[in-house]
């Protein structure tokens, strides 16, 4: 049934590219192969695999012309996406066991190309890493294509030609069929499934362009031509639309566009209170190629280089001059802004599965972070390298992550002292004066702040993994996140003491966990004395926002009342109180 013929209907996806758009609906359905079998006699077999093999190369020619295309209107990193596909089409495993079903079981390249994938595609479907689950849309968009070209299947829309705006709808929609479109004719996207790191979620925020994934079904219960409404920033689309919800959403709309104009107002302005105080605001990265959005969004140099994403999701190690390069691509990009590198922390959530590591039964507590690279002095040596090289360009700082005692700081610090040597008697330059810090995510860390601030030369507060030891509540675990409160007392006293210890030693604190890019938290953390924030690269202008428009006095009364108050919910009220009286435009426009 058309949902023409229908009231207002919503359905929730996952919001993944902010915005809010309305109107027609274009639904794409994949154009469906059919894959007949067809048997060939012992004398057309080499013709068949030589069919197969010019459609690899036609492919090939094809997704590199997408690619092309990719880099030239969005940049590299949109491009990168096409890397998958055609490391995948080149993938000897999966070419010659085609070949070899070809040969052996005397059937059509369609036929057997088909079979193998799929089956390729249902393993990748199936592995546990988020990442590497996402591969199997690539799997499945490489497919489509190969078959197009045995079967001469041309697309069924030409999405270059659209004559009207349009939201598209559809099963997936594959970064080919994206990087094709005409921007000035797509309003929004909605997709049945996707997650937050799809690559149409990547591509849509890179376009700007308002997004949902995640919608299960709604390819098939709607139809082209239905009325929508997609909310980019809930993670919703209403079909057919009340004039209620239509006037409810052009006020979030005006809301959110007059949010966006005195955010980019404030873009070259630094993060300073009404009465003269300073923070440092910077953003959170995984990839060198982030440097653009931070410097998009005002960031003042990045808080957090998240390496362990270097890693994972890849079949070995980066050597030491992988990585250089890479530390050093973001470094030059933000030069004179600092970039703070953090030494590999995997363990916990983050695996490498190529490193095969044993199982644990308290990952959190375990083989992880400092504890996993001091233990692996050859790959810790190859990092430490990297970064110290790479500090020859811009400004480059280091810092460790869960330093639990003066034992583990004082190894790893002997570990640098190496490191440096080696590159003296190599006579390659490097930073002599690299500042290192310490992360404080482990509340004996916060406890010995003083002692371990006499070795560094700064702390940055991990209150993602500090809330989850000092509560004892799994960051991951949904069913202890009511235990998960920021506002704790306990946490606001840890970070009390982590403050004053660095300033008591004449060095600075910053946060650069999630609470850091909490707006109604800001101005507890300015209160408590914290120097730097650092936050994901979007939410950097809203936080500025936030601290031009707050007064120190203020915000040190919230954090004297928050020392000495029992309750955690009555701290947040608190927070919440001051924050929406600073910037009410923040605000009110969340639903
Ligand atoms: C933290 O723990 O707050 C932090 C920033 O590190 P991660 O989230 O990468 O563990
Ligand atoms: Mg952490």
């Amino acid at each position: 049934m058309s949902a023409q013929t229908k009231g207002e209907k919503l359905f929730r996806g996952i919001a993944v590219s902010a915005g809010i758009c309305r109107g027609k609906i274009l639904v794409l359905h994949r154009a469906r192969h059919v894959i007949a079998k067809r048997e060939l006699s012992d004398q057309d077999v080499a013709a068949e695999v030589g069919r197969f093999e010019k459609s690899l190369v036609q492919t090939r020619q094809q997704i590199s012309e997408v690619q092309r295309k990719v880099v030239e209107n969005m940049g590299t990193k949109e491009g990168d996406i096409f890397e998958a596909h055609l490391l995948m089409l080149e993938d000897r495993m999966l070419v010659d066991e085609v070949i070899r079903s070809i040969r052996e079981q005397k059937v059509n390249a369609e036929h057997a190309f088909h079979a193998v994938s799929e089956r390729y595609t249902a393993a990748l479907a199936g592995v546990d890493d988020e990442y590497l689950r996402e591969r199997a849309d690539d799997m499945r968009d490489l497919t489509a294509r190969v078959l197009d070209n045995l079967l001469e299947v041309r697309d069924e829309f030409d999405l270059r030609h659209l004559t009207e705006p349009c939201i598209l709808v559809s099963r997936d929609l594959s970064p080919s069929t994206t990087a094709q479109l005409d921007k000035k004719m797509i309003l929004g996207f909605a997709t049945d499934v996707g997650g937050k790191t799809s690559h149409t979620a990547i591509m849509a925020r890179s376009l700007g362009i308002p997004a949902v994934v995640g919608l299960k079904t709604a390819s098939d219960e709607f139809d082209t031509g239905d009325y929508a409404l997609l909310d980019g920033y809930n993670g919703t689309i209403i079909i057919n639309p009340t004039d209620q919800t239509l006037f409810e959403y052009g006020q979030l709309s005006r809301i959110k566009a007059s949010l966006a104009e005195k955010l980019s107002e404030i873009q070259g302005q630094p993060a300073v209170t009404l009465d003269g105080k300073f923070i440092h605001l910077s953003a959170n990265i995984e990839d060198p190629n982030d440097t653009r959005a931070v410097i998009r969004h005002g960031a003042e140099g990045v808080g957090l280089f998240r390496t362990e994403f270097l890693f994972i999701s890849r079949a070995s190690l980066p050597g030491e001059e992988e990585q250089y390069k890479v530390y050093h691509q973001a470094a030059a990009a933000l030069k004179p802004n600092p970039v703070i590198i953090r030494t590999l922390d995997l363990g916990g959530d983050k695996f490498a599965s190529h490193l095969q590591l044993a199982q644990e039964m308290n990952p959190f507590l375990g083989w992880r972070a400092i504890r996993f690279c001091l233990a692996q002095p050859e790959m810790f040596r190859a990092q430490l390298r990297a970064i110290l090289r790479a500090s020859a360009e811009g400004n480059v700082k280091m810092m460790y992550p869960m330093i639990s005692g003066l034992d583990e700081l004082n190894q790893a610090n002997a570990f640098v002292e190496k490191c440096k040597a080696e590159l003296r008697a190599e006579k390659i330059p490097f930073d002599e004066k690299i500042p290192i810090g310490a992360m404080i995510e482990i509340p004996s860390a916060a406890l010995i702040a003083d002692a371990l601030a006499q070795r560094v030369k700064f702390f940055s507060i991990g209150s993602n993994d500090l809330i989850q030891y000092t509560l004892a509540a799994d960051r991951t675990n949904e069913k202890v996140s009511h235990l998960y409160e920021p506002t704790h007392p306990a946490i606001i006293r840890l970070i009390k003491m982590t403050v004053d210890a660095a300033h008591k030693h004449g060095i600075w604190a910053g946060v650069c966990g999630e609470i850091a890019g909490d707006p109604t938290l800001t101005p507890l953390l300015i209160g408590l004395g914290v120097d730097e924030l650092s936050a994901a690269p979007p939410v950097v202008p809203q936080i500025k926002y936030i601290v031009r428009r707050l007064k120190l006095t203020e915000a040190q009364a919230l954090a004297e009342f928050a020392l000495q108050c029992e309750s955690p919910s009555e701290i947040y009220a608190r927070c919440q109180k001051l924050a929406c009286e600073t910037a009410p435009s923040l605000f009110e426009s969340k639903t």
